[in-house]
């Protein structure tokens, strides 16, 4: 199978052979030896993805076209943490819009700050469940489908740009839609993240594994970075250039780039995990599992985003 890169079109990478986590059958991802970036070697035609997206997907992640509670509670609580870091950068009333809406915990809790929210999903089922239960305005639509003319202040893309077969043109596409000085705000699994098991982050459904280096590079020519942080996930807060700017330095870039992700798949093993949280996972799953019996017990799935609102 010939490779060409998602980011950069070249056609010449190092091939690791891995595990999906989900099934365990091999798979195959590829570290582009011109720009560094990771990427699932063997990548589905574009067809058989929006077949996968359109109807399996959360039959597949989830098991039900509605969220559990404790999905919600979940959910709600990644929103409201991706929400207070936002409202620092924007006032009441802007227009939001979230791609890949899923649930609608975030278009929900962004409306009740008082921003103007709605989301977008191909996937159809959870919307209705948003709709009945939230009272939001989701539409079952990938990017592609938006009007040209529609507009706003903020896009949202949370672990949606890993999902496209071109992220690049995503957010190419995400800039078209919003105003001068908008913001996108993207989050993403973080190649770099040493907490998760060699064994838990290779999924075939995941057809990019970013670094902060390899996001920056599709990124900056179209915005200006507000916020960044790594570790568990890889977030970026932008704000839209007046102007596209070309990359300086692309080369030492590139090599960066390249350099940070072969490290990091190198020093991907048990030993890092264990040594950066692996051995306290137990104790942090207890925790876990008892905020959620406490956050969803006797609640309904807007009561429970209430609570955390
Ligand atoms: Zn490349």
């Amino acid at each position: 199978m010939a490779f060409d890169c998602m980011l950069c079109k070249a056609t010449e990478a190092d091939i690791h052979p891995v595990r999906d986590a989900k099934d365990g059958r091999p798979i195959e991802i590829a570290l582009c030896r011109s720009c560094g970036h990771v990427q699932l070697a063997d990548r589905p035609d574009l067809a058989t993805l929006q077949a996968f997206y359109g109807s399996d997907y959360r039959k597949a992640y989830r098991k039900a076209d509605a969220p559990k509670p404790r999905h919600v509670f979940r959910a709600g609580r990644d929103a409201s943490e991706r929400l207070a870091r936002l409202m620092a950068h924007v006032t009441p009333g802007a227009r939001l819009l979230d791609i890949g809406a899923g649930g609608g915990e975030f278009v929900y809790l962004a409306g009740q700050r008082g921003l103007r929210a709605q989301g977008i999903d191909p996937s159809s089922g959870y919307l209705e469940f948003a709709r009945e239960n939230y009272g939001v305005e989701m539409r079952a639509i990938g990017v592609e489908a938006l009007d040209p003319a529609e507009r706003y202040d903020v896009i949202t893309l949370f672990h949606v740009l890993e999902h496209l077969p071109a992220p690049r043109e995503a957010i190419e596409a995400a800039a078209g839609h919003l105003d001068e000085g908008g913001l996108l705000y993207i989050e993403v699994p973080d190649l770099c993240a040493k907490d998760t098991t060699p064994t838990n982050l290779w999924f075939k459904a995941h057809l990019s594994y970013f670094t902060e280096e390899t996001l920056r590079l599709i990124v900056e020519e179209r915005f200006e970075i507000l916020d960044s942080s790594s570790g568990r996930v890889l977030t970026m807060i932008l704000r839209k250039r007046p102007a596209p700017q070309p990359l300086a330095d692309l080369q030492a870039r590139h090599a960066a780039a390249i350099d940070l992700s072969r490290r990091r798949i190198r020093e991907k093993t048990f030993g890092e995990y264990l040594l950066n949280g692996g051995l306290l996972s137990p104790v942090a799953s207890a925790a876990r599992i008892l905020r959620e019996a406490r956050g969803t017990r006797g609640r309904g799935a807007r009561e429970i985003l209430d609570a955390l609102a």
